[in-house]
């Protein structure tokens, strides 16, 4: 097969913020062309795995979305993120959790990758091996966009006034995630979040937890998550996922399909997932109102929804 597939998600949830037309325009946009600097790479012959990195990448630089500078922020006021990648080919992965300061925690991830034993550094170490490396390094200011600062105010409001009537499904879960399958028939997916809005300092969610928001193998499947963390843990819903394929011989629809069910049966859970199989096969599932995301199936035509 000499085609390519690509699918990214910019975050599960009611997404009732989004009843102005522009906002849903701007989301779309922001998806749409990130898709198509995905197309540009994979129809020249590149990498899935530099498909999602960058994909990802551009996707924590837009502050429309909860990851990199559009970060949402944690009890104190403060940016900490998670990410991860994983190489289909060999199960290669890299994560980081709780890093503050790192503009593109997914390159961080690769880095981690391609230069250390080790799949996941968190916090200070990570940071650490980030300046080692040389990467961009930001201030806390390129973090705080004015959108988040009133989000995360609110959300103090609500818990002080409101703790018994806390809706989570009402909440958006911003994560970013790209899965894709390139010309050579290999997988790779990532992920990259702020978390969840006044989470507890330290708190890392499912997206840096390979096989949780997470996984890829060339055999079966990519997947990215997004949704309430903690269910997505629970339930090891990425590998789930990739067994499911592995163990079945099913396609990205049916386990999907799976996965969703699955969710909701164990735990109730609120999310959603972006699925490639091996044959280049696009699918996608939500149990929160609605999920962004966008494809390119089989280097066929580009698609964005919510
Ligand atoms: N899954 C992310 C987390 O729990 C949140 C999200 O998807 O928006 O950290």
């Amino acid at each position: 097969m000499n085609d390519y597939s690509l699918m990214i998600h910019g975050g599960a949830g009611s997404l009732d913020n989004i009843k102005d037309a522009k906002v849903a325009v701007r989301y779309l946009e922001g998806i749409r062309t990130v898709l198509e600097h995905g197309r540009t790479i994979l129809s020249a012959g590149g990498s899935a795995l530099e498909a999602v990195e960058v994909s990802v990448g551009l996707l924590e630089d837009d502050p429309v979305f909860n990851a990199g500078c559009g970060s949402v922020l944690n009890e104190h006021g403060r940016v900490e993120m998670d990410a991860a990648i994983m190489n289909g080919a060999d199960l290669r992965a890299g994560a980081v959790a709780a890093v503050s300061n790192i503009t593109n925690p997914v390159h961080l991830a690769r880095l981690i990758m391609a230069e250390s034993e080790h799949v996941m550094l968190i916090g200070q170490g990570a940071m650490e091996f980030a300046r080692q490396h040389g990467m961009p390094y930001a201030v806390d200011k390129y973090f705080h966009v004015p959108e988040r600062i009133e989000q995360f105010q609110r959300a103090r409001k609500g818990q002080q006034l409101a703790l018994d009537h806390d809706s989570p499904d009402e909440q958006k879960y911003g994560t970013v995630g790209a899965v894709a399958r390139d010309k050579a028939g290999h997988l790779a997916a990532a992920t990259s979040t702020g978390g969840i809005v006044n989470k507890h300092v330290g708190r890392v969610g499912d997206s840096p937890i390979i096989g949780a928001g997470v996984f890829a193998d060339d055999v079966s499947c990519a997947v990215s998550s997004t949704g309430y963390g903690e269910d997505f843990m629970r339930t090891v819903l990425a590998k789930t996922i990739a067994d499911y394929i592995e163990f079945t011989h099913e396609d990205a629809d049916k386990a999907v399909a799976y996965g969703m069910e699955y969710l909701v049966k164990k735990v109730n859970g609120r999310g959603g997932v972006i699925v490639i199989d091996s044959h280049g096969n696009c699918a996608s599932g939500f149990t929160t109102k609605k999920m962004i995301h966008g494809w390119i199936e089989r280097s066929g035509d580009t698609h964005c929804r919510f």
